[in-house]
Order: structure tokens, then C-alpha cells, then sequence
């Protein structure tokens, strides 16, 4: 039978649209559709604004700093509508270069909703197209928590189209969009209540960076509110009232629920398409991406792996090589650096002392100083934390971990040399570059502990 398409992509973030582009390179026939706003999340209300903000919220403490060094600084506060312009145009420059990218590639571009009609049929507007392979990239959804006046409550989206800085904030959640949202909003002018279920935030990395990040936000005075899960929210006299567990109560401008995101798959015809997910709605695939109907791929947040914009680009790019490239190959899950831009920002790479001790006996290596733009500024919760662990037996480098200045610039290059398998004999017989913070990576003499002894003893 002869079909429209070679693939049609449903989804045009950072997964679907780096899919159909190569995919079109290779000399297939794509189509692709999108109902929202082309690059997705990331481009629109994810990683490209929220980066920008965190520049924003992070210059008025380098304003400030500037005195420290001989400068006279006058600021005269921040201008909310200037940045969101200044946002929105970079925003709307990138978004507008995926769709050209991909006209340039060749492909079919629908701006429009699409569903699958069955196996092999998509409804896409108010055309019907088939397609030999399909694949799925329609991404995740932030969620608001099953909570008594939850609809009250903002969700990461609302940060980009606020008309102004809310002055009082509280922000629900423990994760990488919490904590940036807390420092974004903390560095502009707001005060700020962090409210998270655990004892400490980030769940999942490494404990000693969880714990620094935590004195981190403190010392620059947002409140963070452990073991605080809020039971409900009410609108009194236009503020909203935010209580939790313990007759805890914080009176607040605005909400945000950073409380997770979840596989967008509702209303997508996975049923008549014979595609199945999970009690979560993630799309379930094998190691190749492909769903219970083999010729079917999903990518991206919407089955739920690693939720980070590079690993769907990686992925996309893989599963277009693989099917139109004559080049199969898999994009690896394992040792994806990773950062989160709160301030001072984190950087991540392989695993947590937690993860490694389970696994065997490893020596950790971990460095705690004041980097030199602090030591003049004295800007407090400012102190950089540097970690390697190591494997006793087999020297390699197994996770590496910061949190302080440009954690997340430097964790690029650590990350290459985790991914390549580096032991800390390779790291000690690296030169470093001085001055700087991260040299210290390359100048950890001293052991600090030993953990994952007893582990290897069981
Ligand atoms: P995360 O999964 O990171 O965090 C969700 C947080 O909400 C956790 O602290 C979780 O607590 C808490 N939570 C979940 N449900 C409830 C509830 N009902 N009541 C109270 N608290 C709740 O999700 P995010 O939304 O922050 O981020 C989504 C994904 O986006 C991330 O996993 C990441 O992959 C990606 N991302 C990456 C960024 C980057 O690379 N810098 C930036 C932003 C997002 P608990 O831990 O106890 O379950």
C-alpha cells in the first residue's frame, strides 16, 4: 500500500523536530504536526526563557557585587515588562527557526492538532494522511496536586506570561523547576516560600549538593519549607492563602505548582492506533522507541525516561538515523550530565554517592571553598562544593558533582570524560587551568571518606 508519508512526526519539540529534519535529510518523505508552538516546552516555556530570567534575576547580584571591585552601581530596580519583551522576541526568533529548519529539510509542516485515526492514519486538522511509521513526540504536561482550590494555583507556563512580578510567592515542589523558579523569582525582587514534602529538596541527587543547595537558598533568604506539602488553597481579599499539614499557613501573590509534569497522551487515539502506556500515561517502548505496534516510535518527555531536552534531541536524532540512515544506532541513558540553574547552579554527571556505594566501594573526593569573585564580594551562600566519586576497583570515575559558579559550563567538559570512562588517574594527570574553580577537579589529592564498604561485604 502507498502511503502519504514515509513517517509523520506528531510533535514539534526538541524530540519530534529533530526527528523529522533528519529523517528528511535522509530523503524521506516527512510530515509533521503541531498543535501548540513549534520547539515545544523548551523553546517556549521551558529551558530558552527560564534561562534568560535566571541571567536576569542573577545580574542585580552582580550589580550589587561590582561595588566590591571599585565600580559605582545606581540601579533603580527591575523592569519586569522590559525583560518579558526582551524574552519573548528571543523566544519567538528560536521558534520560528525550528519551523524554517524544517521547511529547509523538506518536510511537511502541519500547524495544526493531530490524532491517530488507526495504525496507520492520522487526523491531522482537518486532513487525514497515512504514514508507513509513526512517531510520537507530543512531550509532558505540568500537573497541579489533587488539592482543594488547586485551580488557584499557577504552573510553570504562567511564569512567561505574568504581566508582573508577584511580590510575595510560594512555590510547591522539590524539583529542578521548583528551585529554579525560587531563585529566579528571589533574585528579582520577590519573597519567597518553597514548600516540598521531603526533608530535603532534589530528590535523586547527590546528597551532599542537596545539602549545599539548601544553605545555598537560605543564605540569600527564601525560605524553605520542609516536610510542607500544602492540603489546600484559598483566594481571601486577593491574596491567596496557602495551608499545609501542622496549621501551617503562608499568605502569598501567586502560587506555583512545580510539583512534576506527565506524559501528554490524552485524546491522542493511542487506543485506536493499538499503542500502550503506562498507569502514568507514558508511552511504553523498547530499547529502539518502539510501542506495542512496531512501526510506531514515541520519544521525548512522553514516555517519561530522562526528561531533558538534549536527550530527546539525541534520541530524535538516533531514531531517524536508524530508519532512514542506514546507520542504527541508540542514544545512551547512561551518564547524562545535567543542571539545574538555580543560584548558585548545579551540575551533575553518572551517580550519586548513594547510587555508587550501592554498588561497591568507591572513595570520595569532596572540596568546599569560596571562589574568588566571593572571597572580595563576600557575598554569603555563595561557596562552591566540587565531588568525584571514584570505583576502589576499578579507579574510573563514576559521578561527578558541583554546586557554585559556572557548575554548569564546567560539568559539559567533566561529562565527556565521565561518558569516556576516565579514571582519577586521568583526571590527576590533567594540567589544570589557573586560576579557577575548575581546576579543582584536577587537584583533588586528599581522600575525604570511603562509603559502599558494607555493600561490598554482603
Ligand atoms: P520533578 O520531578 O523534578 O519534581 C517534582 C517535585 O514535585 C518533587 O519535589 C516532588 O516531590 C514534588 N511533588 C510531586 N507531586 C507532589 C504533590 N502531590 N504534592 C507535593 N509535592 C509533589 O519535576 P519538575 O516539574 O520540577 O521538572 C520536570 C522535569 O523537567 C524534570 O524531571 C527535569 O527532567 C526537567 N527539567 C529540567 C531542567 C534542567 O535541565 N535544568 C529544568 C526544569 C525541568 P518528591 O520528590 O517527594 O516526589
Amino acid at each position: 500500500m502507498a502511503y502519504d508519508f514515509d513517517l509523520f512526526v506528531i510533535g514539534g519539540g526538541s524530540a519530534g523536530v529533530r526527528c523529522a529534519r533528519i529523517s528528511a535529510g535522509h530523503g524521506a518523505r516527512v510530515g509533521i504536526a503541531e498543535e501548540r508552538f513549534w520547539g515545544g516546552t523548551c523553546v517556549n516555556v521551558g529551558c530558552v526563557p527560564k534561562k534568560i530570567m535566571v541571567n536576569a534575576a542573577e545580574y542585580g547580584m552582580w550589580a550589587e557585587d561590582a561595588a566590591a571591585f571599585g565600580w559605582s552601581v545606581t540601579t533603580e530596580g527591575h523592569d519586569w515588562a522590559k525583560l518579558a519583551q526582551a524574552r519573548d522576541a528571543e523566544v519567538a526568533r528560536l521558534s520560528s527557526i525550528y519551523d524554517k529548519l524544517l521547511q529547509g529539510a523538506g518536510a511537511t509542516i502541519f500547524n495544526a492538532r493531530a490524532t491517530l485515526v488507526d495504525a496507520h492514519t492520522i487526523q491531522v486538522g482537518d486532513q487525514r494522511v497515512t504514514a508507513e511509521r509513526i512517531v510520537i513526540a507530543t512531550g509532558g504536561q505540568a500537573v497541579r496536586p489533587d488539592i482543594q482550590g488547586a485551580e488557584i494555583g499557577l504552573i510553570s507556563d504562567d511564569l512567561f506570561t505574568l504581566p508582573e512580578l508577584p511580590k510575595r510567592v510560594v512555590v510547591v515542589g522539590g524539583g529542578y523547576i521548583a528551585l529554579e523558579f525560587a531563585c529566579i523569582l528571589k533574585g528579582l525582587g520577590a519573597e519567597v516560600d518553597v514548600m516540598y514534602r521531603a526533608a530535603l529538596p532534589l530528590r535523586g541527587f547527590d546528597e551532599d549538593i542537596r545539602q549545599a543547595l539548601v544553605e545555598a537558598m537560605t543564605a540569600q533568604g527564601i525560605r524553605l519549607n520542609a516536610n510542607a506539602a500544602p492540603t489546600s488553597l484559598a483566594r481571601v481579599d486577593g491574596q491567596v492563602i496557602v495551608t499545609a499539614a501542622d496549621n501551617m499557613m503562608r499568605e502569598a501573590d501567586a502560587v506555583f505548582f512545580c510539583t512534576g509534569r506527565k506524559p501528554y497522551t490524552a485524546k491522542l487515539g493511542l487506543e485506536a492506533a493499538g499503542v500502550a502506556v503506562d498507569k502514568d500515561g507514558a508511552i511504553i517502548v523498547d530499547d529502539d522507541h518502539r510501542t506495542s505496534q512496531p512501526h510506531i516510535y514515541a520519544i521525548g518527555d512522553v514516555i517519561d525516561r530522562v526528561n531533558l531536552t538534549p536527550m530527546a534531541t539525541a534520541v530524535g536524532h538516533a531514531l531517524a538515523d536508524t530508519l532512514f540512515g542506514n546507520k542504527p544506532r541508540r542514544a545512551s541513558y547512561r551518564n547524562v550530565p545535567t543542571a539545574v540553574f538555580t543560584s548558585p547552579p548545579i551540575g551533575t554527571v553518572g551517580l550519586s554517592e548513594a547510587e555508587a556505594a550501592a554498588e561497591g566501594p568507591v572513595d570520595i573526593y569532596v572540596t568546599r571553598f569560596t571562589p574568588m569573585r566571593h572571597t572580595i564580594s563576600r557575598r554569603q551562600g555563595r561557596r562552591t562544593l566540587m565531588k568525584l566519586i571514584v570505583c576502589q576497583r576499578t579507579d574510573k570515575v563514576l559521578g561527578a558533582h558541583m554546586i557554585g559558579e559556572d557548575a554548569a559550563e564546567i560539568m559539559q567538559g567533566i561529562g565527556i570524560a565521565v561518558v569516556m570512562g576516565a579514571t582519577k588517574a586521568d583526571f590527576d594527570r590533567t594540567i589544570g587551568i589557573h586560576p579557577t574553580a575548575a581546576e579543582e577537579f584536577v587537584t583533588l589529592r586528599t581522600r575525604t571518606r570511603e562509603a559502599g564498604v558494607k555493600a561490598a561485604a554482603e
